[in-house]
């Protein structure tokens, strides 16, 4: 629709305009979001074509020239003769045909109203607040006590990491005093209860948290046999248990600065971060509640959601979807069978999150390893861990390719 009606975040009218910074992260195997790139790449990726043309010296990230970037794709686009560009703003869906609806975080009000009177409007979200996530491995029980509160659900549900006041006071301290990541005018209004950072709730009293997202109460340290002064709860990220999730501890401090700040906590001392809190204008759908595997909607079937809006969050892992989304469609213009891509690519990950996610807590993500479904064998050193899932990923995407080209 731009530039004839323009977001809050861009500010041309060229396709793939990146809204902030120019990185698509790292492309050093093996790397969660190399191992993306480089099935893309596999898979001829016209966004990953143009980016590996427009790259800039960043390291062992894949960073691109903004302009040059969004002015290859807008002329790749504008030149192929089957597509042709309609700079329009859509309110409404059309009732029947092949529909791929990719509209991204700031889809208008009018399209969001559509789609919200399509799926319910409460399985359609117009933020994220994010918490990090850790992985199983740089976690250490005890002191971490596996609980639910009150020992209702299952008692592998969570992971309490219980606080003395002592400590609890310091990490509030900690919190209050972190640098935080800018918040965007348009941003401003997401900071109403029930959707608030940790460190907002933190400036409300250095007490307010432990009254709220990290209240003790029902939870029993079995090394005391005593209620903690405070609690820090992770949910089980993914069914392997390879992910937990920091509940209630969104946030926009600086990725460096959860880092260190969570790292204080007892048993958290080398937790490696597969996901960082954040915040987000976000309008993104309930994804495993309202999606068939094959990115249609239950409710309508003629409709396909791609890119960010199914609930990835970033560059590259909306282009992923928006690459799935594509290859469904037309193999079901040519009438041929829906794929399954294989859970132990990266590709097959990201769609895996999207399928299988506990649908009363999903929340977007980019790519990381803790998607990807656990090794079997003996445990690993985290180098070794992700050169093992790059192998297997690699592997796996070469066989599928072969299947694939066999059963057409
Ligand atoms: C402020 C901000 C900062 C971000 N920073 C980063 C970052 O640093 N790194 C990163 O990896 N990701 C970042 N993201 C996320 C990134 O922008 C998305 O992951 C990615 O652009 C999503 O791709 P998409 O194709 O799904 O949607 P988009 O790139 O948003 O494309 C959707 C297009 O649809 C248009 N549209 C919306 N509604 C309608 C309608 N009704 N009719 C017609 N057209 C419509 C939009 O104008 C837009 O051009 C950021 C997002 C925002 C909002």
């Amino acid at each position: 629709m731009r530039p004839r009606r323009s977001t809050e975040a861009h500010s041309t009218g060229r396709l793939a305009e990146l809204v902030c910074s120019n990185s698509f992260k790292s492309d050093r195997l093996p790397s969660a979001p190399a191992i993306l790139k480089a099935e893309l790449r596999r898979f001829g990726s016209l966004v990953l074509d143009v980016g590996d043309r427009s790259a800039v010296p960043a390291g062992s990230a894949l960073a691109v020239d903004r302009d040059l970037f969004a002015r290859g794709i807008t002329a790749r686009i504008e030149k192929e003769p089957l597509i042709e560009v309609v700079r329009d703003e859509a309110s409404r869906l059309p009732d029947s045909g092949e529909t791929i609806v990719a509209t991204g975080p700031l889809t208008s009000a009018p399209l969001a109203e559509t789609l919200g009177s399509i799926t319910g409007a409460g399985r359609l979200y117009f933020y994220d607040a994010i918490s990090p996530v850790v992985s199983d491995d740089s976690i250490s029980s005890p002191p971490l006590f596996a609980a639910s509160r009150y020992g209702k659900g299952g008692a592998g549900d969570y992971l309490n990491v219980p606080l003395d006041e002592k400590t609890y006071l310091r990490f509030v301290d900690s919190i209050l005093a972190a640098e935080l990541y800018p918040v965007h005018e348009f941003e401003e209004s997401l900071f109403f209860d029930g959707c608030l950072p940790i460190e907002e709730i933190a400036r409300r009293g250095r007490n307010t948290l432990a009254f709220g997202p990290m209240k003790p109460v029902g939870l029993i340290d079995p090394r005391t046999g005593k209620m903690p002064h405070a609690v820090i709860q992770l949910r089980r990220e993914n069914r392997e248990g390879t992910a937990w999730n920091l509940v209630g501890c969104q946030s926009r401090m600086r990725r460096g600065e959860q880092e260190r700040i969570f790292r204080t906590l007892p048993g958290l001392e080398k937790a490696e971060f597969l996901r960082y809190g954040s915040l987000h204008r976000n309008t993104y759908l309930c994804s495993p509640a309202l999606l068939e595997d094959d990115l249609t909607l239950k409710q309508a079937p003629h409709i396909r959601i791609a890119g960010q809006i199914t609930g990835v969050e970033g560059y590259l892992e909306s282009t992923t979807v928006g690459l799935v989304a594509g290859i469904a469609a037309s193999r079901r213009l040519a009438g041929l069978p829906p794929l399954r891509w294989p859970d132990e690519t990266a590709v097959g990950a990201l769609l895996r999150h999207l399928r299988e996610s506990d649908a009363a807590t999903f929340q977007p993500t980019n790519i990381h390893f803790g998607l990807f479904p656990r090794l079997s064998g003996k445990k690993r050193r985290k180098r070794e861990r992700n050169e093992a899932i790059h192998a297997r990923a690699a592997a796996r995407l070469e066989s599928f390719l072969s299947e694939t080209a066999a059963r057409r």
